[in-house]
């Protein structure tokens, strides 16, 4: 027995609060890929458009695993090099998740830097399959904040590995089995900060077709705020054997809504399919207009309580942490700069740090050692962060 791959869908979105899309996928089956880029200006397309760009359009016969390792880390290398030829780029990065289908050998193998995210449906339930790397899910690890702090974490893109700030990356890859009906999903974290896993799942479930999903997906997240790029790419393999005659599921309960495949065992039609979850969902919103009203406004009124609690905690702390903590960055116009607090900026544009000094010198303009000084934003004292900015302007024979 072997799989096939018997649909594909991929949707990608600004959302409602940044002006450009910097995430870029490539869908074509074996290989799915999302990169989430991040940079100013448009170097975060840059970085994402060359993650993609990585991958051999012809898949080389070796082991899928070794492909995504080699070609992510080849990938890295590429963004870094670019970053570092081209002061417009510099600090520019990208998440990768990348999945290749062994049909043959019914896996999947994923490859993985960053916080988008891999996860498979199966039989209704969605299990994540990659581990983000950011400071909110190392801190969830820890046990330092729980699950429910970690899904509202004002510092969710905070993310602690990605492709282009170092010469090297270390690649997460595995290979998990797939069998018919699977549905696999790649997404950007324009998704996932937006929607927890139980809506995503239920959009998924409720949806008639992948391409109805996709699109379901990316309009939710928008109605959830849209506060970031989207980017949703789905699969979903089938066995290559014609389903037997009869049906060997023992049939859909009566109203359920089929994707593909189940459908079509069930011996139903695609207007069938279609008549059966247009009924579906009509009784589902009769039945949420009847319990919604009330429930939903309180809890919007406890969902924001929650929010500015946590916001307030956070500012709080941070204020007074801040006042003893400064980095090196680099201004909006480009100039090495001494900044008093922590590198971070929370949501509604509320920076936890401030300009202290900036001195002529541009960032760019720096040897590499020098700039990775400026562009690490390592957290230091105050006379450790002033003496290494003395040092720069002295390097570069200004003092
Ligand atoms: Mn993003």
């Amino acid at each position: 027995m072997s799989l096939r791959i018997a649909e594909e869908a991929v949707r990608t979105d600004t959302g409602r609060q940044r002006n450009a899309n910097e995430d870029s996928y490539f869908t074509k089956g074996p290989l799915f890929v999302v990169a989430d880029g991040m940079g100013g200006a448009q170097a975060g397309e840059v970085a994402s458009k060359a993650a993609v760009e990585s991958f051999p359009r012809e898949l080389p016969a070796a082991a899928p695993e070794r492909v995504l390792e080699e070609t992510i880390e080849g990938a890295n290398r590429t963004i870094h090099e670019l970053a570092r030829k081209d002061p417009g780029l510099a600090g520019m990065g990208t998440t990768t998740t990348a999945a290749i289908v062994d049909l043959e050998a019914e896996v999947v193998a994923i490859g993985h830097v960053g916080d988008s995210r891999a996860y498979r449906l199966r039989g209704g339930r969605l299990e994540q399959l990659t581990r983000d790397h950011s400071l909110v899910e190392e801190m969830r690890r820890k046990g330092q904040i729980t699950d429910a702090q970690a899904e509202d974490h004002p510092q969710r893109s905070i993310i602690t590995r990605a492709l282009g700030p170092e010469p090297e990356v270390q690649v997460d890859v595995q290979t998990v089995p797939a069998q018919d009906g699977d549905v696999f999903l790649i997404c950007s974290d324009g998704l996932t900060t937006m929607l927890d896993d139980e809506k995503i799942s239920r959009l998924l479930a409720r949806a008639t077709s992948l391409q109805a999903a996709v699109r379901a997906l990316v309009d939710e997240a928008n109605r959830a705020g849209g506060r970031d790029n989207i980017t949703v790419v789905a699969f979903r393999v089938e066995d290559t054997a014609a389903p037997a005659a009869g049906n060997p599921r023992g049939g859909p309960g009566e109203g359920a809504t089929l994707i593909g495949s189940s459908a079509e065992e069930a011996g139903l039609s695609a207007t069938e399919v279609r008549r059966r979850a247009a009924a579906a969902a009509a009784r589902r919103r009769r039945e949420e207009q009847q319990a919604r009203p009330r429930r939903r406004g309180l809890r919007t009124v406890l969902k924001a309580a929650a929010v500015i609690a946590v916001i307030a905690a956070v500012a709080l702390g941070a204020w007074y942490g801040n006042r003893q903590i400064w980095f090196l960055g680099t201004d909006d116009s480009g100039r090495v700069s001494l900044y008093r607090g922590a590198p971070y900026e929370l949501p509604f544009g509320i920076d936890l740090y401030s300009q202290r000094y900036a001195s002529p010198i541009q960032t760019g303009s720096l040897p590499p050692k020098r700039r990775d000084a400026v562009t690490g934003h390592k957290l230091r004292s105050r006379s450790d962060a002033v003496s290494l900015i003395e040092d720069i302007e002295k390097s570069e024979g200004l003092r």
